[in-house]
C-alpha cells in the first residue's frame, strides 16, 4: 500500500472547524520536535506537506490532510515543549482532548516518541490517555538513524518498560532520513478497518 495522493485540506482549532466527512482519520501525535512533520512528509513523499518547524512549539493547529482521496491524516499539535507557559500547555492539552473526545471518525492514533530517550512523563500520560479513550495506538520511535544497533536494542527495552508494553504491543523504529520503518508503518495505517474496506471495494 502506498500514499499516492495527499492534499492539505485545512487547519482547525475548535471542533466546529474540523473537516466534515464520514470517512476515517488516522491521527499523529507527539512532543514538539519529535519529528512528526518530517514523518508525515516522508510517508507522503512530500517535502513540505507538513511544516517542519525550526522553532519547536510553533505548530498549534490541528491540520487535516486528505490521503488517496479516501481517508485523512490528522496532524495534532505537539505537546510538552518546555519553553511555553503552563497556561499555554494546558490549552494545548485541551485541543488534543477536544479532538480525541469529539471524533468518531478517528480510528487510529500514531504516537511518536524519540527513539533516543526514555519516554517523558508527558509521553507516558499521553499513551495512557489515548488507550483510555479506547483508540488503537501505533507507537513509533523516531530518528532511529541517530542510534547504533546496540543503542536501538537497549532503547527498545527502556521504551517498552517505561510504557509498560506487553509482548503484543508494537513499537516501530522509524527514520525520516533513511526511511526505515516506513513500509511497516504504511502497512499498519492501511490495515485500519475502514481504510482497508474502502480500498478493496
Ligand atoms: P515536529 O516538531 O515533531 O514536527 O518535528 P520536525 O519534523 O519539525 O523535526 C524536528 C527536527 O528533527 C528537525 O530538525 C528535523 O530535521 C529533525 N528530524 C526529524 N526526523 C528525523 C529523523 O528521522 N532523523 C533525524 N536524524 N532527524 C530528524
Amino acid at each position: 500500500m502506498e500514499v499516492k495522493q495527499s492534499e492539505f485540506i485545512k487547519s482547525a482549532v475548535t471542533p466546529d472547524q474540523y473537516v466534515e466527512h464520514s470517512s476515517t482519520e488516522v491521527a499523529f501525535l507527539g512532543r514538539s520536535n519529535v519529528g512528526k512533520s518530517s514523518l508525515i512528509n516522508s510517508l507522503t513523499n512530500r517535502r513540505k506537506l507538513a511544516k517542519v518547524s525550526n522553532t519547536p512549539g510553533r505548530t498549534r493547529l490541528i491540520n487535516f490532510f486528505l490521503i488517496n482521496n479516501l481517508f485523512y491524516f490528522v496532524d495534532l499539535p505537539g505537546y510538552g515543549y518546555a519553553k511555553v507557559s503552563k497556561t499555554e500547555k494546558a490549552s494545548w492539552g485541551k485541543f488534543i482532548e477536544a479532538y480525541l473526545f469529539n471524533r468518531p471518525q478517528l480510528s487510529k492514533v500514531i504516537l511518536l516518541i524519540d527513539s533516543r530517550h526514555k519516554p517523558s512523563v508527558d509521553d507516558v500520560l499521553m499513551y495512557e490517555w489515548i488507550r483510555h479513550y479506547g483508540y488503537e495506538v501505533v507507537l513509533v520511535a523516531t530518528k532511529s538513524d541517530k542510534l547504533t544497533k546496540n543503542e536501538l536494542a537497549k532503547n527498545n527495552i527502556i521504551i517498552r518498560e517505561t510504557l509498560k508494553l506487553t509482548k503484543k504491543d508494537k513499537l516501530l523504529f522509524y527514520s525520516s532520513i533513511n526511511k526505515s520503518g516506513r513500509q511497516e508503518l504504511l502497512d499498519s495505517i492501511f490495515q485500519t478497518e475502514n481504510v482497508k474496506g474502502k480500498e478493496q471495494s
